[in-house]
């Protein structure tokens, strides 16, 4: 079997879902998806003159092959691998259609049949829909004169109203009676900056909001729903100490990217000090960018996204690598259900799975966009594993062509 071409679709949901789709001489057809990057539909064209005339079935040989194409022997991260991994997926969904299996056979079986969704809550707000350079803006598929109003991701919080206590609790509730037995938010909102905004400092009253934010969330769903809480690393060691010693009656899950990226000795630093488990990982390329942090348990929970990570072979050894350390994984995912029925049979693989990441309760056509499998695709806070061949499941292109990024090629 060979690979003829490679083909990119972009979708804007509430993120720029992108697709890739290899088409094969014997009529196989795999699909893939991307974490959104700029540029990244260019990389992925880049790309398809190393994998026509390749046999698709050699995954681990052409995800090295690529590799060495984008930085040599020393590739270790960046967009490319944003690429690579929706290819990676692509190739996965061939060889599971040509052997008459499911994905998750290929990584060697199932733990479990169903696998637990977190919902992502956001700062309590619904909708919010961010461009590739992350800039706020109003979809296409939201009516106009509807309540959101783009907004900028950074530096004018200031400018917006407060996140309330009411918000945060109204959406927990909302959400735990679609059945989500857990749920994460953001601490970063506005209304919980600190005097500067640059120097990851916060102040008491910052830290009392934060903390009537995530109490009023317990308070409304009680200590049965797991509930994560979002930092986006802005916050300095001590502060974010603090926030968590504050936070520590809430039982909380876990407190994820407390600190910028740049030290691990700073997550250490957290993670010693506080009585909640530390997340990190979903910007992390590749095993090596896991390693250190597993090893000297500088995390109590890592979060690979799927879709930037490097691929499915990579996350498997992450989660190997991990569970010898007895760290759970609790999979990023803001994709579409291409994306996300793709973690779901790395999830059903690796004996240290905590919950999944789903992102897109506000996106109307989210379920519309794959055929071959039940709806809606989440139930009672969990997803189905797929059974069918490959990936389990297809694109709609007739939704997908509807709500595609214009400017972008559809398939073409
Ligand atoms: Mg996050």
């Amino acid at each position: 079997m060979k690979i003829v071409r490679l083909k990119t679709a972009v979708v804007e949901g509430n993120f720029d879902w992108t697709f890739v789709r290899l088409e094969t001489d014997e009529g196989i057809r795999g699909l893939g998806e991307c974490f959104f990057a700029p540029g990244l539909t260019a990389i992925l064209r880049s790309l398809e003159p190393l994998l026509v005339g390749e046999d698709p079935r050699d995954v681990h040989r052409l995800f090295r092959k690529l590799q060495l194409a984008t930085s040599g022997a020393g590739s270790v991260a960046g967009i490319v691998y944003n690429a690579i991994s929706g290819i990676e997926a692509a190739l996965w969904d061939v060889l599971g259609q040509w052997l008459e299996v499911p994905i998750y056979r290929l990584l060697g079986g199932k733990f479990r049949d169903q696998l637990r969704i977190y919902a992502d809550c956001h700062g309590g707000e619904a909708l919010e829909s961010l461009d590739e350079v992350l800039r706020s803006r109003q979809p296409s598929w939201v009516k106009r004169g509807s309540r959101h109003k783009p907004k900028d991701y950074f530096g004018q919080a200031k400018k917006e109203r407060s996140y309330s206590a009411a918000d945060y609790r109204k959406r927990a509730l909302a959400m735990k009676s679609q059945g989500f037995t857990a749920l994460k938010f953001d601490l970063d909102v506005p209304g919980t900056e600190g005097f500067d905004p640059h120097n990851r400092c916060l102040s008491n009253r910052a830290i009392d909001h934060m903390v009537s934010l995530i109490g009023s969330v317990r308070d409304a769903v009680g200590y049965e729903i797991d509930l994560a809480v979002d930092c986006h690393w802005r916050y300095s060691v001590s502060d974010v100490i603090k926030v968590a010693q504050a936070l520590e009656p809430f039982r909380l899950l876990w407190l994820e990217d407390p600190v910028p990226p740049e030290s691990l000795e700073a997550l250490r630093a957290v993670a010693s000090r506080v009585r909640v488990p530390i997340a990190t990982g979903e910007n992390l390329y590749l095993f090596e960018g896991f390693r250190e942090m597993l090893q000297r348990h500088a995390i109590g929970i890592a979060t690979p996204d799927l879709q930037k990570v490097g691929g499915l072979a990579v996350a498997s050894q992450i989660a190997q690598f991990a569970d010898a350390q007895t760290i759970p994984i609790a999979p990023h995912n803001i994709s579409s259900p291409v994306g996300t029925l793709l973690s779901a049979h790395f999830c059903a693989s690796i004996p240290n799975f905590l919950v999944l990441e789903f992102h897109a309760s506000d996106v109307p056509f989210w379920n519309d966009l794959v055929q071959g499998m039940p709806k809606p695709l989440i139930q009672n806070g969990t997803i189905r594993l797929p059974d069918k061949p490959g990936l389990g499941a297809t694109l709609n292109e007739k939704v997908a062509r509807k709500y595609a990024r214009k400017g972008e090629p559809f398939f073409e």
